[in-house]
């Protein structure tokens, strides 16, 4: 089974030619299949997913979790380290990166935590860890002690690792803007000293994009993501259900206005879902009881296309920068996966469709353009539609 691909748009076709002409269905020989009206894009980069294995495999497993990236059209994500055990030295490393070699269609990277069980009191074994991870992070909480992110940052610079921050100043008050905003201020002021390559995690407020563009501005070593319901939805979009609840909060149209700036200026470099499922008890519990996180990877680019790149607020190119170039550059992740999505076809999100476990999006019931045909890792197909196969 060959695959035509001549009359498909495709995305940087030079980058692309030689894997496409490569490239066969597996199992079935003769005949054709005509790609002919559909986007081939080079795949996603996720830079903050939440696969929950080792420990929590009832919320999401790696072979769940890869498959919901596949398809969305992700050939790579990075996964972060609140796990059991957490990944905060060599031994405990090796046993998530078991379980991914085991069972990931995609490639899944791991965070190595800043610090031992991301406790905030002392630095994991970076050093051991760093051949094996895409860089360092405490995602969940702060590393609210300035000298032990100091430490961090100087030992991740030696290493040329990237220290991807989730800024929330246990000091301030939980959820509030302050939280986020002053421990990237602080951050900032220590790169600036430091320059090891710096990453904020999911920003959610003006101030946020304020600092980082003047940082930017300035020549610090910064990058920062944030996530398409802080782009789209606002507090005053949410309901009474677990569907809304992540950390940090989605806030108001002032801060979702400065991040859609942001994506259009180049100050904020990536979008990334913070994929986080958790299990529908955990879930259901009313916007006040329930667990932090949403999933994410099944509606990133299908929203993302039909709220911004329909619209005529950024290209298409543009999206395939934060999609995908942009996080590769950062994160020093080879690009060898294309995605090929029918732009044209559009439908409404149904979590009862995703391959995650997770089922708690608050893009429920959305109507969406971009269905994902399938996706490849290297030479590998890692998913294939049910639409492409009928035509087998
Ligand atoms: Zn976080």
């Amino acid at each position: 089974m060959k695959i035509d691909f001549s009359n498909a748009n495709v995305f940087d076709k030079e980058s692309l030619k030689g894997k496409l002409s490569s490239l066969e269905l597996p199992s079935v020989a003769g005949s054709v299949i005509d790609f002919s009206g559909y986007d081939i894009l080079p795949a996603f980069i996720d830079v903050h997913v939440h696969f929950r294995e080792p420990g929590f495999s009832y919320k999401e497993r790696v072979a769940t979790g890869s498959l919901a990236g596949a398809m969305g059209g992700y050939y790579a994500v990075c996964t972060m380290p609140n796990l059991n055990p957490v990944p905060d030295t060599l031994d405990n490393l090796k046993k998530q990166l078991e379980i991914i070699n085991r069972d990931s269609v995609i490639k899944a990277l791991p965070f190595g935590a800043i610090t031992k069980g991301q406790n905030g009191k002392e630095l994991s074994d970076m050093e051991a860890m760093a051949p094996f991870v895409c860089g360092f992070s405490d995602d969940g909480r702060g590393v609210d002690n300035s000298s032990l992110m100091r430490e961090a940052m100087i030992r991740a610079k030696a290493l040329d690792k990237v220290i991807s921050a989730h800024c929330e100043d246990g000091a301030q008050i939980k959820d509030s803007k302050e939280a986020e905003w002053k421990q990237i201020e602080r951050d900032i002021k220590l790169v600036s000293d430091i320059g090891c390559k710096y990453h904020v995690c999911h920003i959610s407020t003006k101030e946020s994009v304020d600092l980082i563009r003047e940082a930017k501005k300035n020549g610090v070593n910064i990058t920062c993501e944030t996530a398409p319901h802080y782009l789209t939805l606002t507090d005053a979009d949410r309901d009474d259900t677990g569907r809304f609840k992540m950390n940090p909060p989605l806030r108001d149209a002032i801060d979702r206005d400065a991040l859609i700036e942001g994506i259009c200026d180049g100050t904020v470099d990536m979008i990334a879902t913070d994929h986080a499922p958790h299990s529908a008890e955990e879930k259901g519990r009313g916007f006040k009881g329930s667990l932090n996180g949403i999933v994410g990877l099944e509606t990133a680019f299908p929203v993302m296309y039909t709220s911004f790149v329909k619209k005529g607020i950024i290209t298409l190119d543009r999206l395939v920068h934060l999609m995908s170039i942009n996080p590769a550059n950062r994160f020093g992740i080879e690009t060898d996966g294309f995605t090929v999505y029918d732009l044209n076809e559009e439908y409404t999100v149904n979590p009862e469709e995703f391959a995650t476990m997770g089922r708690s999006s608050p893009f429920a019931g959305n109507k969406v353009y971009g269905r994902c045909l399938a996706t490849v890792v290297g030479n590998k197909w890692a998913y294939i539609s049910e639409k492409i196969k009928k035509d087998i």
